[in-house]
């Protein structure tokens, strides 16, 4: 059996697949805020739980919003900020007496779809999370690429691939990149924003999508074709066999109509179009990744 747990900012979820990679229980509490003690016991009373409950004890995978480093063997670029700074994958080996894997959430949503979800049957899967942040995740084969610097397929910081004159003027990017990140032209809080100066009103980004004002038009337009530029930079370095959405902004339906040519006109001649694909697994990716985390179990 494998355990995945999916640590949040607001809830730590847990779930087990079986050996027939059947989802046989799920269950979430509330991220505790009083202490990292707290959530380290929260964590290993979760799998004590489910083991409890199922019979039988699992391999455990956690995802997270962050990364462990390989240089020093502590969390580093997490966005909750408790996790900072502390070996979480050796006090969870410990306090769970067994080993543990501890992968971004970015990487462990692309490992679910590319194992069973909208990837599956593709070899080369990039993972594509596109929400309040720009993110992404790579796996070859049913396993992630982690990277030396566990930043593999971090395509959000990266700055915008052949910038037009007005585009040209760049911003700061709380990263310290002073160019103009992806993540800060193609972000839902970026598309808002950028609507929000056109039309001089506020909307959500979905619904931006699915106006047919002009500005909202306006707005989209620049939107897939900077999601396009961005996404052919990744082509032609990867060529994946396929690209899977998610995030919030994978809600938006347009994007699988008009990613895929508009990819290959920016490509290196790829002569066809990209296949860009909407994730099957949705919020529930962080927590299947996490238990994929151990393929050979
Ligand atoms: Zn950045």
């Amino acid at each position: 059996m494998r355990l995945g747990i999916d640590l949040g900012g607001t809830k730590i979820e847990i779930a087990a697949i079986d050996r027939g990679g059947r989802e046989v229980l799920r269950h979430r509490v509330t991220t505790p805020h009083a202490s990292y003690d707290a959530t380290i016991r929260a964590i290993a009373e979760l799998v004590k739980d489910a083991e409890s409950k199922l019979g039988e004890t699992g391999t455990l995978g956690v995802a997270i919003p962050g990364a462990i480093s390989p240089k020093t063997g502590l969390v580093k670029n997490a966005n909750s900020t408790m996790l900072i700074g502390h070996p979480l994958d050796k006090d969870l080996e410990k306090a769970l007496s067994r080993p543990v894997r501890v992968a971004n959430d970015a990487n462990c949503f692309t490992l679910s779809e590319a194992t069973d979800g909208a990837g599956k049957g593709h070899d080369v899967v990039f993972g594509v999370i596109l929400g309040t942040g720009v993110g992404g995740g790579i796996c070859v084969g049913g396993r992630v690429l982690h990277g030396p610097h566990r930043i593999a397929g971090e395509w959000g910081h990266n700055p915008l691939p052949a910038p037009r004159a007005d585009e040209k003027s760049g911003f700061d990017c709380y990263c310290g990149a002073k160019d103009g990140c992806i993540e800060g032209w193609i972000s839902g809080p970026a598309l808002q924003a950028q609507y929000r100066h056109r039309a001089g009103r506020d909307m959500i980004a979905t619904g931006i999508a699915a106006s047919d004002e002009a500005d909202a038009r306006a707005v989209m337009e620049d939107f897939y074709d900077r999601l396009a530029r961005s996404l052919a930079s990744i082509v032609n370095v990867l060529d994946p066999d396929a690209i899977v959405i998610g995030g919030g902004l994978s809600k938006i339906e347009a994007i699988y109509r008009e990613m895929p040519a508009r990819i290959e006109k920016y490509a290196f001649h790829p002569e066809g179009p990209a296949l860009v694909l909407k994730n099957v697994h949705g919020d529930s990716s962080g927590v299947r990744g996490a238990a994929w985390l151990w393929p050979e179990a």
